[in-house]
């Protein structure tokens, strides 16, 4: 073997694992390894894991807050609004630049597989041309897919739908939409069919921004679910946010999630910015502005969480950590009940790999490719609670990041003791 991890624990399983990696594959899953390797890592019963993934996260926009300015009303309006000024002063390189900071702290946080999205409505593309390149430059570390997103609609100005077709052809890899976004309703359903058609036309897969508004009346997921049983597209469809369906009324809801179910159409929620941009409008009492996640779940419908914004005009704050992501959604869904904590931990990992249609290259199992990460916790409660540290992330076999976790030191009537809240 090249590299053996020892005495580590793995989820859903019973006891401790030693994993072995040869030529980048997992090459043995099993307890007392006989096998020995040059390098060789003691988990110290520590937890295993793939590595997270963030299915929807803003790469072109990310540490972009205050420039030029601040959104003070906090919704998602005045967001687009200050990312429209920002794009007239943006350049390839100063995108570049903050995508590659914010990719080495996704690392260290664990992930190695993203979805961003790139704005396609400015005709330069430059947002696109830059996160290609960015893609390209990162593929030895970390599995990049890119969403062609028509950021203010497709049919709100003249050359947005050729420019989604030019995104694809410069290497989108996902279509996106916005038909919450569009003027009418009409060109809200045109939105997403026109998505389904580009998507069709070039064998990609389906992400759409839908319905990310606290109004009740905005029901594009549905034309979604209706587009991807008319295009046979079952498993390759995600509805990102989904944040009205918070404010559904529940006959409505209660009928989309048997539509859902049955189009087999992945959501993804996005804890940090729905639970700061969603029902602004409220006054008080204020509603949570989520998908209706515990719901989602329950009737059997894929559900994982994603970071979205990493300091922009619609977040403030994040540090691209995923398990803080789960922290947060953990108390806005109300999913604090024991199994829901798995299935958080679900969402940040073999949710989003079946989202982003990758599972057949993700988790811990021999031949696969050997991309893990290992925690400083003992279970997936531990990990969500303390928000822990990824040990070690590794890659192909290759230990890309390492982390120390800080050391605490307390003196209590002239005796030091160390703590670490475990
Ligand atoms: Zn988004």
């Amino acid at each position: 073997m090249d590299l053996i991890i020892r005495r580590a624990k793995l989820r859903k399983k019973n006891g401790l694992f030693d994993i072995g990696i040869k030529n980048g594959i997992f090459a043995a899953v099993e307890p007392n390894l006989e096998a020995t390797a040059v390098h060789e890592i003691n988990a110290l019963e520590n937890l295993a894991i793939p590595p997270f993934i963030d299915p929807h996260l803003h790469l072109d926009a990310v540490l972009t807050v205050g420039n030029p300015r601040y959104n003070e009303s906090g919704t998602l309006l005045e967001g687009i609004e200050i990312w429209g000024d920002h794009k007239a002063s943006v350049t390839k390189e100063s995108i570049k630049k903050n995508a590659d900071k914010v990719i080495k702290w996704l690392i260290a946080n664990g992930t190695l597989k993203i979805r961003t999205h790139a704005d396609t409505t400015d005709p330069s593309l430059i947002t696109v041309e830059a996160l290609v390149e960015v893609k390209k430059a990162w593929r030895n570390q970390v599995d990049i897919q890119i969403v062609a997103f028509p950021q203010d609609g497709i049919f709100t100005r003249p050359d947005s739908a050729k420019l989604m077709q030019r995104a694809v052809e410069i290497g989108a890899d996902v279509i996106g939409g916005i038909p919450h976004h569009e003027i009418t309703s009409q060109d809200g359903i045109k939105d997403v069919e026109f998505a389904f058609e580009l998507a069709r036309k070039h064998n990609c897969l389906v992400d759409i921004h839908v319905d990310e508004t606290g109004d009740d009346q905005s029901r594009f997921i549905e034309v979604m679910a209706k587009q991807t049983l008319v295009h046979e597209m079952q498993g390759q469809v995600a509805a990102s946010h989904a944040t009205a369906m918070h404010n559904y009324n529940n006959d409505y809801a209660l009928k989309l999630m048997g539509i859902l179910k049955r189009s087999g159409i992945n959501v993804i929620t996005n804890p940090f910015d729905n639970s700061v941009l969603q029902n602004r409008t409220d006054g008080y009492p204020r509603k949570r502005g989520h998908a209706r996640v515990d719901e989602l779940l329950t009737h059997g419908i894929n559900v994982c969480i994603g970071h979205d914004s990493i300091m922009d005009p619609w977040y403030p704050l994040g540090k691209g950590s995923m398990l803080q992501a789960a922290n947060l959604l953990l108390h806005t869904a109300h999913m604090s009940g024991y199994h829901q904590i798995s299935q958080l931990f679900d969402m940040i990992t073999d949710h989003s790999a079946k989202t982003l249609c990758v599972e057949d290259d993700y988790g811990i199992q021999i031949g696969k490719p050997a991309d893990m990460v290992i925690l400083d916790a003992r279970d997936e409660m531990q990990a969500i609670r303390l928000i822990s540290e990824c040990l070690y992330v590794i890659r192909r076999g290759a230990i890309i990041s390492q982390t120390t976790p800080a050391k605490r030191k307390i003196t209590l009537n002239g005796r030091q003791e160390c703590i670490d809240f475990k």
